[in-house]
């Protein structure tokens, strides 16, 4: 689970992550908020209508869900459960209330938080990128500022101020992922038998 507030530039990362390794599934999300400019409907989001999302949240179809920004984000659970059975590795994209959300189903989620290197530098961000209204990107960085004290809640923290150093790391911490001993052991479970390494007591 990727966790930052928006303008920590997750989702640089997270393209530059899929893009290096194709085996890694990234969780569309569903949204009740308008696309802003380039952003296709089943690319970055599956944009609904409020009265769709929240009839598919009482229907149960959500993995988690959160109101952001006075709009609805939601993890479908199908989507991830499909991944997951296909082998894959998901990255989810979301805040700190789903993440909460997500961990106390699967306990073994790993949350990496990235954050800004200042409050200016997500602020400048913000607002170079032009993608929303300037009473929006203020609310956004007020709201930064209350999501960055969940960092805490995280196994891994990415200061995002060079680029190419953060994509090392979040590449570094998919990697120690998937060779803890429980995903080995799943991963590699033929091969764990043969060599007659037990399960890991809980
Ligand atoms: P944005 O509108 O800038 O794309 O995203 C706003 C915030 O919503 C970001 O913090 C992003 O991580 C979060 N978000 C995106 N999708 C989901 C989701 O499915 N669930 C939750 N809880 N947060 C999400």
């Amino acid at each position: 689970m990727i966790v930052a507030p928006s303008g920590a530039g997750k989702s640089t990362l997270v393209n530059a992550v899929l893009s290096r390794d194709t085996s890694i599934k990234l969780s569309v999300s569903c949204t009740t908020r308008q696309p802003r400019p380039g952003e296709m409907d089943g690319r970055e989001y599956h944009f609904l209508h409020v009265e769709d999302f929240l009839a598919r949240k009482a229907r149960g179809d959500f993995l988690e869900w959160a109101e952001i920004y006075g709009n609805y984000y939601g993890t479908s659970a199908k989507m991830i459960v499909d991944h997951m059975q296909s082998g894959a590795d998901v990255l989810l994209e979301i805040d700190w209330q789903g993440a909460q959300q997500v961990k106390k189903i699967f306990p073994e989620a790993v949350g990496i938080f990235i954050l800004p290197p200042s409050i200016a530098a997500l602020e400048e961000r913000l607002t170079k990128r032009a993608l929303d209204e300037p009473a929006v990107i203020q609310r956004r960085v007020q709201a930064a500022s209350e999501e960055i004290t969940h960092a805490c809640e995280c196994e891994y923290v990415i200061i995002n101020q060079s680029f190419a150093n953060a994509l090392a790391e979040l590449m570094a911490i998919i990697t120690a992922a998937r060779c803890r001993f429980a995903q080995q052991s799943v991963q590699n479970a033929v091969l764990f038998e043969e060599l007659g390494i037990c399960p890991k007591a809980n």
